[in-house]
């Protein structure tokens, strides 16, 4: 009998249910954790579930074929695999793709209809409408169209917003603006009420929306960050914001997480700031995935789509 490995770092209440929940659904498999497992014993696994570890701890599994993340960001292990052979496969749940479409729809109707200046009004009882835009007048530009990308374009759409996206490989939709390349990229700025963030964390996104990209956006454009906190330059950001030619920005994800108690951004009206929540994993669903892939491996030796380290997602 094989064994599969659990590795994570994850707190150990935390980790004992996803390990419950990942043997209901492969009753005829071994998981164990990596105390569990000796030297001998590691030389032979080749199947890894993995929630965000340190990559070090998988080199031990010398015979390791595939890796599977809880996870569907998995950046931390692209720039760390150590065995270049070994697949690695991150999570794509369906039922992940609808909750961050929902929270896109939620958070950009939040910056449509000014929730935050109206909080803040409250706060200070002053009485002032401000302009209400209509969803078919408002440019919504999604960056990455990818499982969650284009999760939020579909709920998007169904509010009839003037949509566009951005992505690696050009799109054909029927109803949304795709672009691709550099260029694209700063066309679509140009012509954008609200940037939606669902890029993957790579070499080539780090960093991507710095002072020169953001600056693109038209005069109080908002932005929402929804994949990773280091896509973003956060000192352009600050600094746009501060001048006035970015009016809003609702963060999910920061470069150093959790955001620390003296970071200047929790108390800038500006930010609205998340704690990491747009689309929590849902241990049932993600289970039942892993459990999925993992036996049509065993019964029929396929691998599902893995990641392209050299691009990084
Ligand atoms: P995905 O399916 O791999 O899609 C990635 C998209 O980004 C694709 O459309 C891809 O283009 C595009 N892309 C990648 N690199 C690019 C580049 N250099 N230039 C232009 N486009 C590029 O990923 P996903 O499942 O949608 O997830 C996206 C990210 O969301 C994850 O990596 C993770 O960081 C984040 N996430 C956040 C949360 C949260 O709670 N905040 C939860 C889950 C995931 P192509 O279509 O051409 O390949």
């Amino acid at each position: 009998m094989k064994i599969i490995v659990f590795i994570s770092e994850l707190e150990s209440d935390i980790q004992q249910q996803w390990l419950a929940l990942i043997k209901q659904q492969l009753i005829n498999e071994t998981i164990l954790l990596p105390h569990q497992i000796s030297d001998t014993q590691a030389k032979s696994i080749d199947i890894a579930i993995v929630a965000n570890p340190n990559p070090n701890d998988l080199a031990r599994y010398t015979d390791l074929i595939w890796i599977q993340s809880l996870w569907a960001g998995v950046e931390k292990l692209t720039s760390g695999i150590l065995n270049k052979s070994v697949k690695l496969v991150r999570l794509i749940d369906p039922q992940l793709a609808q909750t961050m479409a929902e929270s896109v729809l939620a958070w950009t109707l939040y910056l449509q209809r000014n929730m935050a200046e109206y909080a803040q009004q409250q706060a200070s009882k002053r009485w002032n409408q401000l302009p209400c835009i209509s969803s078919n007048e408002l440019r919504v530009s999604v960056l990455g169209a990818g499982t969650l990308g284009s999760a939020a374009l579909n709920a998007l759409n169904k509010l009839e917003y003037q949509l566009s996206c951005w992505s690696r490989t050009p799109k054909q939709y029927h109803d949304i603006k795709s672009y691709s390349d550099f260029n694209g990229l700063k066309i679509m700025l140009g012509k954008t009420d609200i940037l939606i963030n669902l890029l993957p964390l790579t070499q080539q996104t780090h960093h991507l929306l710095d002072k020169e990209l953001l600056s693109e956006l038209p005069k109080g454009s908002k932005l929402i960050n929804f994949s990773r906190g280091a896509v973003i330059d956060t000192h352009a950001l600050l600094e746009l914001l501060e001048i006035g030619h970015l009016s809003h920005a609702v963060l999910d994800v920061f470069e150093q997480e959790p955001l620390a108690s003296s970071d200047p951004v929790w108390s800038n009206p500006k930010i609205t700031v998340l704690p990491h929540i747009s689309a929590p994993t849902n241990m049932h669903t993600a289970s039942e995935v892993v459990g999925n892939n993992i036996k049509m491996y065993r019964e029929n030796n396929v691998i599902p789509k893995s990641v392209d380290i050299k691009q990084g997602y």
